[in-house]
């Protein structure tokens, strides 16, 4: 499988707004904000869609969640409120394909997105 974009970001062969890092994810700014407050959760694991996760990846999947959640109270957003994201193929609007955790908040977000 071809390097996405997200792979040069983990091996930093392009640079990013990194704000976490561990053995299994990594979180950095989005570089086109949708919202004042937008960064990214990946697994360090290139796993290219949603469609793509196996059962024994769920402890995985979770840990993106739980970071979300640490980083959504470390940029001061956790109490006013944000939304997590992963956008899965065409339809969903997925660009990247490197499956990755959207955190938006800083502002009140419409419901439904368009
Ligand atoms: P998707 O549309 O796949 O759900 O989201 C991909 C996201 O990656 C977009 O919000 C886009 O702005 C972000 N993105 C694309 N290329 C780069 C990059 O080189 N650096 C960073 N930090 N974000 C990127």
């Amino acid at each position: 499988m071809s390097d996405t974009i997200f792979s040069k970001i983990i091996k930093r062969e392009i640079p990013a707004d990194i704000l976490y890092e561990d053995d299994d994810v990594l979180a950095f700014r989005d570089v086109s904000p949708k919202a004042p407050t937008h960064f990214l959760v990946i697994p360090k694991l290139a796993i290219p869609t949603i469609n793509d996760i196996q059962p024994d990846q769920a402890a995985l999947i979770g840990k993106l969640v739980l970071t979300a959640q640490q980083l959504a109270k470390q940029e001061g957003i956790a109490e006013q409120g944000y939304r997590l994201v992963m956008n899965c193929n065409e339809d969903g609007g997925q660009t990247v394909f490197h499956i990755h955790l959207h955190v938006l908040g800083g502002r009140g977000l419409r419901w439904p997105p368009g």
